[in-house]
């Protein structure tokens, strides 16, 4: 891994361990689970011991486990798929204003489909208060959205006490535990949820994966027809390759969750407190505790984000300001304009995600670095201590 990359949220390489694991499916192993003859076999039996793998992973059981294209399907199968089986019992969702935008979106389009959806707000730290949610919770209420943790301001959510208060009120409960996976253990034997997320690149596999975990029982609607592959749950071919790789890039993680975290933490305090205590007018973005190790944000006062951005790229730190999917545009993240950050302040702020081949050497780079690109950008910027924000220096100048 290049030193100085600080950005595994937004992208992780695939561990050469599952890369391995993965080669043989696509000349060897090339087969059509689906078929009769003994070409299929080996991929059948790839396909199932992946499941196997990633329920393991999970503490579910295989045939809990539903293979997509990736989070952004199993969350539009989650929601959507809920909403279209529960419809005749209720049209309301509660879920909250921090999602990811695979959740955000598919319930905009719910909304436009006849369902209200209550997005329940969050504290300075993007918490998301459980009475909060209760209170949002009605008659009608048929589906809980809440995510694990918040991968771009590190804040892990109560989604076990909420996932509690939804089943004590026989709502469904749905989590999205993608930015909770590289470092957080997951347990469906022993939590209160009935839908749950995953993605395989986030756990080192290959991207273009993912998985939905439906607990027993519980029924969604299917939102890919034709062929009834994945019991008629996701019609089409199954990625085999890319599900092989998913299964390994579990089985590791479930190994080696503890010892990762073992070794990205102390490397994420001592960036975050050389940051906050070396240079003047920082601010950490999100709680210190109740967060996930592998992240730091911190809101550096009076400069724009871009710039700085660029100016850590040229010495080979390669770092976000927000959510991948805010960071190329110019708009501040709608995630730390929730949690009542101003729009100025969010555009100072620099997310760092550790992950598997993180080391000493790409926290000594930016704390090498980063003081001096700031002091230099400070003397340039037009933002300066006590001076009136001007939308218009953004360049778009839209309004939240
Ligand atoms: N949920 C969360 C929390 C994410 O961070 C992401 C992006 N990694 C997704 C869902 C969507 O993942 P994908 O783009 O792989 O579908």
């Amino acid at each position: 891994m290049e030193k100085g990359y600080l950005d595994y949220q937004s992208g992780m390489p695939v561990d050469p361990r599952v890369v391995e694991a993965m080669t043989p499916y696509m000349m060897e192993h090339f087969g059509n689970p689906a078929v009769l003859h003994s070409v299929g076999d080996s991929a059948r039996e790839a396909l199932e011991a992946a499941r196997a793998h990633v329920a393991g992973y999970v503490g579910a059981d295989p045939a809990e486990i539903v293979f997509t294209s990736g989070a952004t399907e199993a969350n539009n199968m989650a929601l959507k798929g809920a909403a279209m089986k529960l419809a005749k019992k209720g049209k309301h969702v509660v879920s909250t204003v921090v999602e990811h935008r695979s959740v955000i979106t598919p319930l905009k389009f719910l909304e436009r489909e006849g369902f209200e959806v209550t997005y329940v707000p969050v504290d300075r730290d993007a918490f998301v208060d459980p009475k909060a949610v209760e209170g949002a919770i009605r008659d009608d209420t048929i589906l809980v959205s809440v995510m694990m943790a918040n991968g771009e301001v590190g804040t892990i959510e109560p989604a076990a006490q909420i996932g509690g208060i939804a089943k004590a009120k026989g709502v469904l409960f749905h989590t999205d535990a993608v930015a909770a996976q590289p470092s957080v253990p997951i347990d469906v034997s022993t939590l209160p949820f009935d839908l749950v997320t995953l993605s395989s690149n986030d756990i080192y596999g290959p991207k273009g994966v993912g998985a939905l975990y439906i607990r027993k029982g519980v029924r969604v609607e299917a939102l890919v027809h034709g062929g009834g592959q994945e019991r008629g749950l996701r019609s089409g071919t199954e990625n085999i390759p890319g599900i092989v790789g998913f299964g390994k890039a579990a089985e590791l993680m479930k190994a080696e969750l503890e010892s990762d975290v073992a070794r990205m933490k102390p490397l994420r305090d001592r960036l975050m407190d050389g940051i906050l205590e070396g240079i003047a007018d920082t601010t950490l973005n999100g709680p210190r505790d109740r967060r996930l190790p592998h992240n730091a944000n911190i809101r550096i006062a009076y400069i724009e984000g871009e710039s700085l951005l660029l100016a850590l790229d040229m010495e080979g730190v390669k770092v976000s300001s927000g959510s991948a999917c805010s960071a190329k545009t110019l708009e501040p993240s709608y995630v730390q304009l929730a949690m009542g950050i101003k729009h100025e302040e969010a555009h100072g702020s620099l997310q760092f995600t550790f992950g598997r081949w993180s080391t000493d050497d790409d926290v000594d780079l930016v704390l090498a670095v980063l003081p001096g690109i700031v002091e230099r950008l400070r003397k340039m910027s037009a933002l300066r201590p006590g001076m009136e924000y001007d939308k218009e220096s953004f360049g778009h100048g839209h309004d939240h």
